[in-house]
């Protein structure tokens, strides 16, 4: 069909162009990775406004990390009026906004709180130990995993019951269902709902309540799902209710890309697009505008050994660019230096660290490659992992401030009533819930009348106390803005003298709390809202993504390499990208050998990797590795077999020991032939330049005899011995030797 003249659809493709003039009814973009999906999306949203007139009050765009969210929200800024009105969310913080809204319909009290993986697993450990069949060496991990699946699945207690299996996940599966049942029952004494419930509950409410729905879908008359092949059950469900009245949904994704099968994704929602919406139009895009040539035609043929996939065309709009690299490392140290050497060299050359990734397959990986870079001073920073909001005194004050805006919560108090300790022991703790067990009340609740149980005939004044102490920080947080009531909780809970006496480390973590309050008061500079509102926002950055990097990527970019795993660099694309530990038992990961589809799973998730890099590919592998304590012999991973000639092999320096690239002249000039020799000045260190016997003079510490070498460029490290001090190593770069 013709086109619009429109400056906007001018900075499109034509297919994407027709993408994104798409106006009424359902419409899939079904496309590989870097054909600009998520462009077109956001194009398509700014159309509909500029075009057609669509009110941004009634756009409704879902993404999956509130990283790509905050980016797309970025994007529609530049490129739409009253963007700022644009609905542009996670599934996650759309179901915590419905139920914030609308929950009272299906039961939920005002003040609700959400529990993370921790608080879930609490409760699992307390239900798990009275069910026959689950014995005490079970980890609750299992019960979790079995429950955050169903949930994705929508399944009840009652639906695993009702199951075929008579395991799941090597759990009797009655008792998995007795597991889950306790679990809600429990959850919802302590008026809290998991992540799982921001999805289910909002279903159900959406099911059961019309009139909400309806509401909402007033709210959202022209749906946007980016990222769809990763979708689960239950927000397929979602999906499919919001956009049932009016049919406004487009979709966007590529099934290559579908990397949380573990979670409950389902390719399949993606693939039967067509039949769940017969009239749906069907938009493909085929030029791939990220990567160079070489990176993509790596990863077109990587893809290719997947058997179960749809075809699809790929090709490359940018030139061959830099060969690829791989680096076969004697140990994960060594990888980690390697990876710090190449950034180094390529900082050296202008490039800003913000440009570079490195990407792994499992978050302990990163400990290694941030002592490297560390070692030689590259900043960087974590995506994912133990972030901000994960750490110990941050859960601890947001603990506090949960327990204060809800007394039924129960796992906040078992938090926090021994920090600092209160002379409630464990003894104390066990008779109170007893207490809060036969009377049926919250544990607060028992803290306030310990008086009445004679038990604690000792000390009962102490839980008085804090059942007080709590009560003023309830006042506290219905008259103070959530940020100095965090730093009134902070200064009131004693917590300062518990950190006092950590030395060192306290100090740290009290910066971190000052950080806290600073992170609250931004928040209070752009969002309306109470402490409960802050406490949502906090709980879905904690498990999903890092809030730092979201504030950090809006204000000003922090000069940092980023680190995180190949599932968090979903969407996202970096000039220079490292993928370490291509090895087999990691990339693809132990468990996928043993799970049907698991090995595709992998290949689709080194394909997501691959695809991230717009310039430059390195991968590594360590030949030897440390697992659990132990360093084992690590194998190169299949996938790299399966490259073909599509990479060259380097040694530590970066000189090519194994050419397979057709045209590898044009990778000589990128590559110095010595990185030391770039930076040393002395003539000395210009190349290899000790060798265990030599003599070598100090400035201080004399004349003395070289007995080892190791590392290489500004990492060079020598260990020698002086008759006047004795042995040393030290770092050539700094040691100022000169020959003898
Ligand atoms: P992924 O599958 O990884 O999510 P995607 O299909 O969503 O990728 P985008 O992130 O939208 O791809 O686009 C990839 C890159 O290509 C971006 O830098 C984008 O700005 C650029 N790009 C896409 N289309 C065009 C175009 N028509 N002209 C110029 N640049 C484009
Ligand atoms: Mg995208």
């Amino acid at each position: 069909p013709d086109l619009p003249d429109s400056p906007l659809l001018s900075q499109l493709n034509p297919n994407q162009a027709q993408a994104a003039n798409h106006h009424t009814g359902p419409a899939l973009v079904i496309a590989g990775a870097g054909s600009g999906k998520t462009r077109t999306l956001v194009y398509r949203i700014a159309h509909l406004i500029g075009h057609y007139g669509a009110d941004p009050g009634e756009i409704l765009a879902v993404t999956f990390t509130n990283k790509a969210a905050a980016e797309m929200r970025e994007r529609a800024k530049h490129l739409v009026q009253g963007a700022d009105r644009l609905w542009m969310s996670t599934f996650h913080s759309a179901g915590v906004r419905i139920l914030r809204a609308y929950g009272e319909h299906i039961g939920l009290r005002r003040g609700f709180v959400i529990y993370d993986d921790d608080d879930q697993m609490d409760i699992l450990k307390e239900v798990m130990g009275s069910i026959p069949g689950i014995g005490p060496d079970t980890n609750p991990r299992v019960l979790r995993s079995i429950l955050d699946r169903a949930k994705s699945n929508l399944l009840t207690p009652a639906d695993l019951d009702r199951s075929h299996e008579l395991f799941i996940s090597g759990i009797p599966r009655e008792a998995a269902a007795e597991a889950y049942r306790r679990y809600e029952a429990r959850k919802k004494g302590q008026n809290a709902i998991d992540f799982g419930d921001l999805i289910t509950e909002t279903v159900r409410l959406f099911q059961e309540v019309p009139a909400v729905l309806d509401r909402v879908q007033d709210r959202a008359k022209f749906i946007h799902v980016d990222e769809y092949q990763d979708t689960n059950k239950a927000q397929y469900e979602l999906t499919r209710l919001l956009a049932s009245r009016d049919r406004n949904l487009l979709v966007v994704g590529d099934p290559d890309q579908s990397i949380y099968k573990f979670r409950g994704a389902d390719i399949q929602n993606i693939l039967d697009f067509q039949k769940d919406y017969p009239d749906a139009k069907v938009y493909m895009l085929e030029h791939n505008y990220r990567s160079s040539a070489r990176v993509l035609n790596l990863a077109n043929k990587l893809i290719e050994n997947n058997s179960e996939r749809l075809d699809k065309t790929l090709k490359a709009v940018k030139e061959d660019g830099h060969p690829v690299v791989f680096h076969r490392a004697p140990d994960h140290r060594a990888e980690g230096d390697f990876v710090a050497e190449w950034i180094t060299r390529l900082h050296g050359e202008g490039r800003p660290f913000t440009d570079m990734a490195v990407l792994y397959r499992t978050n302990a990986q990163s400990r290694v490659i941030e002592e490297s870079l560390r070692r030689v001073q590259i900043p960087a920073k974590i995506v994912g992992g133990v972030s901000f909001y994960d750490r110990r005194e941050i859960r601890d004050i947001l603990a506090y401030a949960r327990l204060a805006i809800n007394p039924d919560d129960d796992v906040a108090l078992r938090r926090i009533i021994g920090r600092p300790r209160r002379g409630i022991g464990d003894t104390a703790l066990e008779r109170l819930m007893e207490w809060a067990r036969v009377n049926g009340t919250s544990l607060l609740t028992a803290c306030a009348n310990a008086q009445e149980m004679n038990i604690l005939d000792r000390g009962a004044q102490k839980p008085v106390e804090f059942a007080g102490l709590m009560q003023a920080m309830s006042e506290a947080a219905d008259n103070y803005e959530p940020g100095p009531f965090l730093r009134y909780v902070i200064e009131n809970s004693g917590y300062l003298d518990l950190l006092r006496q950590e030395g060192q480390e306290g100090q740290v973590r009290m910066e971190n709390l000052d950080e806290l309050v600073n992170a609250a008061e931004e928040w209070s500079g752009e969002n309306e809202g109470t402490i409960a509102d802050f406490l949502d926002d906090a709980a879905l950055l904690s498990s999903v993504d890092d809030m730092r990097s979201r504030t950090e990527n809006r204000d000003k970019p922090e000069e940092a390499v980023t680190l995180m795993t190949l599932h968090n660099a979903k969407g996202l694309e970096f000039p220079v990208v490292f993928i370490v530990g291509a090895e087999e038992g990691l990339l693809p990961s132990k468990n996928a050998l043993i799970e049907p589809g698991g090995i595709e799973e992998e290949r689709r998730l080194f394909y997501v990797g691959i695809t991230r890099a717009m310039e430059r590919l390195f991968l590594t592998a360590a030949q030897n590795r440390m697992q659990y304590g132990k360093t084992v012999a690590a194998e190169d991973s299949r996938f790299l077999e399966e490259l073909g000639d599509g990479f060259d092999t380097v040694d530590p320096y970066g000189q090519v020991v194994e050419y397979r690239q057709k045209s590898w002249k044009d990778y000589r000039p990128t590559v110095p032939t010595r990185p030391s020799a770039v930076k040393n000045t002395s003539p000395m260190t210009e190349g290899m330049a000790y060798r265990g016997g030599e003599k070598v003079k100090h400035p201080k510490f004399g004349e003395g005899q070289v007995l080892a070498v190791a590392g290489v460029g500004d990492r060079q490290e020598v260990t020698v011995h002086f008759p006047s001090v004795g042995t040393k190593k030290l770092l050539v770069k700094f040691a100022n030797l000169s020959p003898v």
